[in-house]
């Protein structure tokens, strides 16, 4: 069977399947920096929190920080944006603000929404 062949998948059985990956060892994902996924970002609104910690348990990152029993704020090197956190907290203490916008940066325009350039005569 070359690498390629899949076309008598349906008659496989687990042995023919080949090697997906491999996790060396635990917990490796904290070298890896997923927060460049992401296009937009989790901001808090100190005053709105009252500290019940509901997006720590739904954050599927781990990247809501906490300090005491004070939450505060994101571990930007591992959030991917996905927004749980804003969805499940009870106060709306959290919002979503697109990535570009926070690092003030222009937004990526694709080639049909940028202004079209005017022609000299
Ligand atoms: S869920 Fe909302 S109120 Fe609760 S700790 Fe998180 S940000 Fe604060
Ligand atoms: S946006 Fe998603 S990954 Fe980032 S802190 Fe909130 S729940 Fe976690």
């Amino acid at each position: 069977m070359s690498k390629w062949d899949i076309s008598k998948i349906k008659e496989w059985g687990w042995q023919e399947h080949p090697i997906g990956s491999v996790i060396p060892e635990a917990a490796t994902t904290d070298g890896y920096a997923t927060g460049g996924w992401r296009s937009i970002r989790p901001i808090l609104n100190l005053d709105k929190c009252v500290h019940c910690f509901i997006c720590f348990i739904f954050c599927p990152d781990t990247s809501i920080v906490i300090d005491g029993e004070k939450m505060a704020g994101f571990n930007l090197q591992h959030c991917k944006g996905c927004g749980i956190c804003a969805e499940v907290c009870p106060p709306k203490a959290i919002h979503m603000m697109n990535e570009a916008e926070a690092l003030g940066l222009e937004k990526c325009l694709l080639p049909e929404e940028k202004p079209k350039e005017e022609k000299s005569a």
